[in-house]
């Protein structure tokens, strides 16, 4: 009888989600995978021997990543970001001036659904308006992450606009956009040239 053996490494699941994947171009379900090598007879497992590391697979195109590539943001994540910090921005600007002005609101919710947010209304605003706005300033931040300066300073601008639609910025809502402008990353000079512009400008004109 002729005995055959080998050695094969034996790939287990550890973990399951979403990811975003390079080779896909799009969000995918992945397998975390840790491998360990067996000694095999018959073809068959038998003996445990080391472990040979780990991996992500794409489950859709069986692309093998580094473990690391779970660190990537997915895109459902980007998108979340950029509509979260764009509401966070819109309910700061807000709280700082007259909530009540319906014009104000108006623009407010005109932002949220520019930046991508369908079905974003009145009632939506006035949830966001009763989250405190320290909770959305994570968001803001991460929203920031994502923006070239010019973007930063695009959308910093129209917070600006929001605010000077109830009239010329109060304190409060000059210290708001400045403190935006942090959350975005940018410096407090960056936050006053946007100031400046915009007020030249004024509040009914498109873009700076
Ligand atoms: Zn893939």
């Amino acid at each position: 009888m002729i005995i055959i053996w080998g050695l094969r490494v034996v790939w287990s699941t550890i973990a399951t989600g979403v990811f975003h994947c390079r080779k896909c171009g799009g969000d995918r379900n992945y397998r975390h995978r840790s491998g360990r090598r067996f000694f095999t007879l018959f073809f068959i497992p038998i003996i445990p021997l080391n472990k040979v590391g780990e991996h992500v697979r794409c489950e859709t195109c069986k692309t093998r990543y580094v473990t690391e590539v779970l660190k990537a943001p997915t895109v459902a994540a980007m998108q979340a970001a950029v509509t979260d910090g764009v509401r966070g921005m819109v309910v700061a600007m807000l709280l700082a001036g007259d909530p009540g002005n319906v014009a104000a609101r108006g623009k407010a919710i005109m932002v949220v659904t520019g930046a991508g947010v369908t079905g974003y209304d009145e009632a939506a605003l006035v949830a966001d308006l009763a989250r405190p706005a320290a909770d959305w300033r994570p968001s803001i931040g991460a929203f920031g992450g994502q923006l070239q300066p010019v973007a930063k300073e695009w959308h910093l601008a129209e917070m600006i606009r929001l605010g000077l639609i109830d009239g010329p910025l109060t304190d409060d809502e000059r210290n708001t956009v400045i403190a935006i402008a942090s959350d975005l990353g940018m410096t407090p000079a960056q936050a006053y040239g946007v100031i400046s512009l915009t007020e030249q400008t004024g509040a009914g004109e498109p873009g700076a």
